[in-house]
């Protein structure tokens, strides 16, 4: 409430919020932008952590105090969705926001999850959702993005794997609510009895790897060689999903490029400019290590 500032203020919240790489990746895209555009001399990205029950009081003000974008990380993109003004469509149909612009009458909020997925996957493993199959596990928030985005650009057919299977329904039905002509299957992570397709595509949208302790979601050997692995997880950036799909001879990635394009759209939409992907993807590396 004390906040006071002569600068364009963006900030990230969540909680916890310790971890969040997204301040120095977003503050050295700044700089680099400021070079060549004196008008962003003076953004700064910020970070605050926000417990859920404080969400609805902290972005009134954040936006009488002109924050002129936030993030929102863990828990907060569900919650956020029904605290702010307007949508996105796209957003609307993920159920999720994890980037606010200010607008004279709230926040405007979209998902650019779903954009930084799709450059990731390009970039790292040169595989193009549309057309392609697709296994996809975890049911929470980053899957639902995941989800969303491969039926929207046609992905031929969509495996869906949960350790709580209960999630995978209501899921489905959801993404065949959307229309278009993606197969929806469902197929359990512990023993999926599938014939996988040759070039199909792995993505890791659950927790399992966070922790170096963790078990694979999934047993890899089941899959052909010819997959490629897309793991969300980034920290540790050897998450086990990944490191075991190499071991077995695929192609695999970890969720640092995804993070780095959520962050690049989300700026993109505050700044209304192009903003150097390299720089962040240098300073979230630094900050990393
Ligand atoms: P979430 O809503 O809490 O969902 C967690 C999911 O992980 C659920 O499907 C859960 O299954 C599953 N899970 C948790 N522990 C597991 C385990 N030990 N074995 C198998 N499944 C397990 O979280 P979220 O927001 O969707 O995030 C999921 C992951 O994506 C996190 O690791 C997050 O860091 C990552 N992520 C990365 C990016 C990026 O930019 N790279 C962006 C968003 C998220 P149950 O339903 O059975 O509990």
């Amino acid at each position: 409430m004390r906040w006071s500032s002569n600068e364009v203020d963006l900030a990230v919240l969540g909680f916890p919020i310790g971890h969040s790489i997204s301040p120095p990746m977003h503050n050295a895209a700044l700089r680099k932008m400021a070079e060549s555009n004196p008008r962003f001399k003076n953004w700064r990205y910020h970070r605050f952590e926000v417990h859920p029950d404080q969400l609805g009081e902290v972005l009134p003000l954040l936006h009488q105090k002109r924050f002129k974008g936030v993030n929102l990380t863990i828990p907060h993109k569900i919650i956020a969705v029904h605290l702010i003004s307007k949508i996105d469509p796209a957003a609307a149909e993920t159920g999720a926001v994890n980037t606010l612009l200010w607008t004279p009458d709230g926040y405007h909020g979209f998902n650019t999850d779903g954009y930084g997925l799709e450059k990731a996957i390009e970039i790292d493993l040169g595989a193009r959702i549309e057309g392609a199959d697709v296994a996809l596990l975890g049911a929470g928030g980053a899957a639902r993005a995941a989800a969303v985005l491969c039926v929207r650009r046609r992905c031929r057919r969509l495996f869906l794997g949960n350790r709580a299977p209960a999630k995978l329904e209501p899921l489905r039905k959801d993404l065949t609510a959307l229309g278009g002509d993606t197969t929806i299957e469902i197929f359990d992570p512990a023993t999926p009895d599938i014939k996988w397709p040759e070039n199909i595509l792995l993505i890791n949208a659950t927790s399992a790897g966070l922790a170096i302790s963790d078990a694979p979601p999934v047993d890899i050997r089941r899959f052909p060689q010819s997959t490629r692995v897309y793991d969300m997880i980034y920290n540790p950036p050897d998450p086990v999903l990944a490191r075991r799909a190499r071991e077995a001879g695929m192609r695999a990635a970890n969720g640092l490029s995804m993070l780095i394009y959520q962050g690049v759209r989300a700026l993109e939409i505050w700044s209304e400019t192009e903003v150097p992907a390299d720089e962040m993807t240098r300073a979230a590396k630094q900050a990393l290590a």
